[in-house]
């Protein structure tokens, strides 16, 4: 099969300084080379002030070392596959201050901000005993991540659907959601199509169907991820995250170099893709997003 040149990057991925994800980012490169990638963006977990939620990010004293390992592996891997940096942020209300100092510390090419419902933080800040209401803030939080101007894109803005799955009605929350979308639109900040949510208990990528038929009304890019915690997830899914990106109207894919958005119309990413040669034998994924 004539496969286009490498024009698509895994844009999210992770190694194990984030405490819960195994492989180099090289290895990540090679797999990305054999699915006809033109690069990675590495985005470990950013560090946090203590005591928040350490068991799934590297400490500040590891960040150099990140910045080091990403740096060595961009030039093991050059001339073929490039390696990139980026960071995966919490945005949490009182922390701006800190992620702005972070994010002046080092030139990424690409900063995902996510609000992770998981954290125990987070839910001792926001669960209020009202399901209904706690889906809700998640939402209001997303946009107000988007608000803050501090990331590029906001990564698996559902993920708050895995919380209590049971307890999950699209339809309920879809106001919710909308006014959400409107202010995130609003100051152009891009969503993700994170494929890992096939994995879940809700067996979806996030977000769900209907929000991307939602954010193509109000013209959100959306770049497409898979949040690899390990090597063989590398592109997993972009096959079937391109066909449900066309279903849903668009024709383009995003992603960011230099911290500034470019697309790839969704045909030419189809071509320059090669399927997995190998079937995949994934590890067990513990914990984070
Ligand atoms: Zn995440
Ligand atoms: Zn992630």
């Amino acid at each position: 099969m004539d496969s286009g040149k490498p024009l698509m990057y895994e844009t999210h991925m992770h190694t194990p300084l984030c405490r819960h994800a195994f492989g180099l980012p090289e290895e990540y490169a090679e797999v990305a080379a054999q699915r006809g990638l033109r690069g990675v963006i590495v985005t470990c977990h950013n560090p946090m002030p203590l005591p928040y939620s350490p068991e799934v990010r590297m400490r500040q004293h590891e960040f150099d070392e990140y910045i080091d390992m990403v740096q060595a592996a961009a030039e093991k891997t050059a001339g073929s596959v490039e390696v990139r940096l980026g960071l995966e942020c919490d945005y949490f209300p009182g922390y701006e201050a800190w992620l702005e100092r972070q994010l002046s510390s080092a030139e990424f090419h690409y900063v995902l901000g996510s609000v992770h419902t998981h954290v125990a933080e987070y839910q001792a800040r926001f669960w209020k005993g009202d399901v209904l209401e706690y889906q809700r803030a998640y939402f209001d939080q997303l946009a107000a991540a988007a608000e803050t101007r501090l990331f590029d894109c906001l990564s698996h803005p559902d993920l708050v659907k895995n919380e209590i799955p049971s307890e999950w009605n699209p339809e309920a929350l879809l106001d919710d959601i909308r006014k959400a979308l409107d202010r995130i639109a609003a100051v152009g900040t891009a969503l993700e199509l994170n494929t890992s949510g096939v994995y879940k208990i809700i067996a979806e990528m996030n977000p769900f169907r209907g929000m991307l038929i939602e954010m193509r009304a109000r013209d959100i890019p959306v770049v497409i991820g898979s949040d690899a915690h390990e090597p063989q997830r590398v592109a997993d899914h972009f096959f079937d995250a391109i066909d449900l990106l066309e279903e849903c109207g668009y024709e383009n894919a995003s992603y960011f170099i230099g911290r500034s958005r470019r697309e790839i119309p969704l045909e030419d990413a189809r071509r320059s893709l090669r399927p997995r040669l190998r079937p995949r034998k994934l590890m067990p994924q513990r914990g984070g997003s």
